[in-house]
């Protein structure tokens, strides 16, 4: 434990604190992180503006779904104003002509929460009136997660004092296909009722808030290891304050599967270089294990089986929850951006770039500006399957770009499956990833000097350029940054080649 962590709180004269939902799904995810995020919340690390882009979809999505239901009512009162908005959802619940509610408050057993949506099922006296508790996610199916996130929210709202004749869980259909025009709400939005599912974890939840009260009332956090759990369902913002001190080879660190970690650790092993020579490990672990460099012989013979002009290939893509072109699904990727560095037979190198920085459709731009650059001859260099799987799909939805599709398919030269196969650095620490292939053959660059430095964070930043971002200064710190960023992508096949290049020859 950490001196961070050991919270001198008076023990037990206080009364736990109130939860909320989120806390208590927290707390399903490990109590270390409620605990922290209860008393010592300044020791995470705060969402940056892609999470937030990301969260606003999601809020896009929540007041989307309430438009499905005509003569709704929103619980004006804020998060903040606790015991005005529970009068105010008392009154609503009372108004028999009122048919749904949104953003309602109850507390019941220490726990606040807003539900999304109640829709009244049987209209009855002062309301005693039933009801259907909906949860409204902007993901595709209903998760694990959400049982628990529902089965809190019925255990209060039945505390409460509420009549629920289901629990249903409502996301976004991805078999939906917009033509244009008003957004069909619903065709776009699915409703499951999984009220039987939720059944079984409402039984779990009065002992799991005790433990939950009881250890918020303790003077330290709980000791508790980081590893898989702190991942999922979520990414726990404390997880830079928990592995601070985690030595440079942590065990966790190991690539692949973690069932082998958990192994590893019951063991007493802490570092990947204390793991016996005799454990069963993959190719990768291995690889990562031994911590050498490796070339293998064929690595020379592989890279000069491209042809000049020689093309370096990324494109960057942007899913929607809500589709807002013809002729695409929700989450649907859309290519929005690409970046082509040509290397010429004479050694010079030089750069197209494309980047549709508006809120329409992009595909078609994005092809004709593509094709045109890649010409029709040379390898085209690109870094996984992605780019590939992306024209086949284009080609189903804009035949006019299939035969110029097709012969840029086959000109497609994956660099990826090459290293893996035939190269490895320590460095890489296991993952083949560019953002860690890069810096560990070619030092001199990376993405740590960018804005933006992965494709998720590419992707949210876009949203938020086009879909969010009123003030036009910081839409062009965005744009730059998005271009920056793909071109390093495809700068970085060009280096990798050339040094990977070098070393081959040094091998033989
Ligand atoms: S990083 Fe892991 S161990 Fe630490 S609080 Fe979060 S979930 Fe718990």
């Amino acid at each position: 434990m950490t001196m961070a962590d050991a919270h001198n709180r008076s023990s037990t004269t206080f009364a736990p604190p109130r939860l909320s939902k989120s806390k208590y799904l927290s707390g399903l995810q490990c109590h270390k992180r409620l605990y922290l995020e209860i008393h010592q919340p300044a020791l995470a690390t705060p969402p940056d503006a892609s999470t937030q882009a990301i969260l606003d979809m999601g809020t896009e999505i929540g007041v989307l779904a309430q438009q499905r239901f005509q003569g709704g009512v929103l619980v004006k009162s804020g998060f903040r104003q606790r015991e005005a908005a529970i009068a105010e959802t008392a009154t609503l619940l009372q108004d028999p002509m009122i048919p749904a509610i949104f953003e309602g408050a109850f507390e019941y057993d220490g726990v606040l929460v807003r539900v999304d949506i109640l829709e009244r099922v049987q209209n009855g006296e002062k309301g005693s009136s039933s009801w259907r508790l909906i949860e409204v996610k902007s993901s595709t199916r209903v998760k694990d997660v959400h049982l628990d996130d529902l089965a809190i929210q019925r255990h209060v709202v039945q505390g409460a004092g509420v009549r629920l004749d289901a629990t249903c869980l409502m996301h976004i259909d991805t078999g939906y296909f917009y033509q244009g025009g008003e957004v069909d709400l619903k065709a776009l939005f699915s409703i499951e009722d999984v009220s039987e599912a939720v059944t079984d974890r409402r039984g779990l939840v009065p002992a799991r808030l005790a433990a939950m009260k009881a250890l918020l009332l303790e003077s330290r956090a709980p000791m508790i290891e980081p590893d898989q759990h702190c991942h999922t369902p979520y990414e726990c913002p404390f997880w830079t304050h928990c592995t601070k001190e985690k030595p440079t080879r942590w065990i966790y660190h190991l690539p692949g599967k973690k069932e082998i970690v958990g192994q590893l650790v019951r063991q007493g092993i802490m570092t990947i270089d204390e793991i016996p020579n005799e454990t069963r490990l993959s190719d990768v672990q291995r690889k990562v294990k031994n911590n050498v460099e490796w070339t293998s012989p064929e690595l020379g013979r592989i890279l000069h089986s491209v042809s000049y002009p020689i093309h370096h290939l990324d494109a960057e893509t942007v899913m929607l929850a809500l589709p807002r072109f013809p002729s695409t699904r929700p989450y649907q990727s859309l290519p929005v951006q690409w970046s082509n560095h040509i290397e010429l037979e004479s050694g010079d190198v030089m750069h197209q770039e494309f980047l549709h920085n508006e809120a329409s459709e992009p595909r078609r731009q994005w092809a004709e500006a593509l094709i045109e650059s890649l010409g029709e001859k040379g390898s085209i260099v690109v870094y996984s399957a992605y780019e590939e799987a992306l024209l086949r799909q284009l080609a189903e939805t804009f035949p006019e770009f299939k035969s110029a599709f097709k012969a840029i398919v086959k000109r497609l030269w994956d660099l990826l499956p090459v290293i893996k196969s035939h190269y490895y650095h320590p460095n890489f620490n296991g993952s083949y990833s560019i953002k860690s292939v890069l810096p560990a053959v070619v030092p001199s660059l990376g993405y740590g000097d960018l804005m933006i430095q992965e494709g998720g964070q590419a992707a949210a930043e876009y949203y938020r350029m086009v879909f969010l971002e009123s003030d036009w200064v910081e839409r062009d710190s965005i744009r730059e940054a998005l271009l920056r960023y793909c071109e390093r992508d495809t700068l970085a096949m060009v280096e990798l080649r050339r040094v990977l290049r070098e070393k081959a020859e040094r091998h033989v």
